[in-house]
């Protein structure tokens, strides 16, 4: 936390004094109020600063639009056509290579939403029973969650709304908060996973691999359900067998509860050109590299057989510890066949 700034309106909500206080008890004293978004925007852009930099910046402020957002996955994909996620938050304070969302916003600020009423309102209203509502599609759930306690929140909501499930989905170890509720069925805890070497190339600031490992073990523990995202699975040409995925599924599989995995999701790298473009304009990365093919949604993607390839591995080393609830992101049905039968 370096630069924090507060919409003057968002100062009378309680979830910003809660935020203050605990802001304050980080020894974060250092904080300017702004009366809109557009003036601490103004101030981000002027300082001409890096995406690195822009993550460095916290706002606060008030949500005018939906929270509960609906969006379609290409009808030419398998899986879920219709999802839906939580926009109380958005960015992180880590830095993925390939992360999205720097393509998706205009900076990489933290920006967290106070008027959070608003959107349990709007869940209240929400009566399509059996939806998975993710609360970590633009943002990691549990990255500042330290400070916000958003989770004990939704928790403290789901409890009673059993016809819906919250996914909250992270690359951190923030998991205290989790571990002071009790879990219910209808909460499920998504770790990201790849092997070390790419979390140290591709997945900056996030925690190590093992780390998050014991994370999962101590939320089993508690009683909570997991999900594993093995996505994006990053394509190493030193490594053609995919041996780093491989160990990476038998790390893990030995290490955990299987009997509390509630699914498995794997996809592999894709982005769109303007990504790569923004990407390669700031930093020096081999991210890239391989050749691509452009898919049905116009993203750029492995080629079929590095897909397949990837998936097979390490779908045939978690088909040794039983059968799993497995989907593939974002990949045709005839791939979906291929890996999963
Ligand atoms: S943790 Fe998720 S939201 Fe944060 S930078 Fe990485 S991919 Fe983006």
């Amino acid at each position: 936390m370096e630069n924090i700034y507060i919409k003057r309106e968002a100062l009378s909500y309680p979830k910003m004094q809660f935020i203050l206080n605990r802001i304050n008890s980080h020894g974060c004293t250092n904080y300017k109020i702004v009366e809109n978004e557009e003036e601490y925007r103004d101030i981000i852009c002027s300082k001409k600063i890096g995406y690195k930099e822009q993550k460095r910046n916290l706002f606060f402020g008030l949500k005018k639009g939906n929270f509960l957002k609906k969006y379609y996955l290409d009808k030419n994909f398998l899986g879920i056509k219709e999802e839906y996620y939580l926009s109380y938050e958005k960015n992180c304070p880590y830095n993925c290579t390939y992360c999205y969302l720097r393509d998706y916003y205009d900076n990489g600020a933290y920006h967290y939403y106070v008027n959070t009423e608003d959107m349990y309102r709007e869940l209240d209203a929400f009566k399509k029973s059996g939806t998975m509502i993710s609360a970590g599609i633009v943002n990691d759930t549990l990255a500042y969650d330290y400070i916000t306690y958003t989770t004990k929140d939704l928790i403290h909501y789901f409890k009673n709304r059993e016809d819906l499930i919250l996914e909250i989905r992270t690359k951190s170890t923030n998991i205290n908060n989790l571990l002071r509720e009790e879990p219910s069925k209808n909460v499920v805890i998504a770790f990201s996973f790849n092997p070390e070497s790419i979390i140290n190339k591709y997945e900056n600031n996030t925690a190590i691999f093992k780390k998050r490992v014991e994370a999962v073990k101590e939320l089993q523990e508690k009683g909570y359900y997991i999900g594993l995202r093995f996505d994006p699975m990053i394509y190493d040409p030193n490594d053609v067998e995919h041996n780093n995925y491989k160990e990476m599924i038998n790390y893990i599989f030995k290490n955990i509860n299987l009997n509390k995995i509630k699914d498995i999701g794997i996809g592999s790298l894709r982005y769109k050109k303007s990504l790569k473009e923004k990407v390669l304009n700031d930093i020096k990365t081999d991210l890239f590299y391989s050749e691509m093919v452009i898919g049905i949604d116009g993203k750029e993607r492995y080629f079929k057989p590095i897909r397949i390839s990837l998936y097979k591995s390490i779908v045939n080393e978690i088909k040794k510890y039983g059968d799993f609830n497995i989907y593939l992101g974002m990949e045709p049905e005839y791939v979906w066949k291929e890996v999963l039968g």
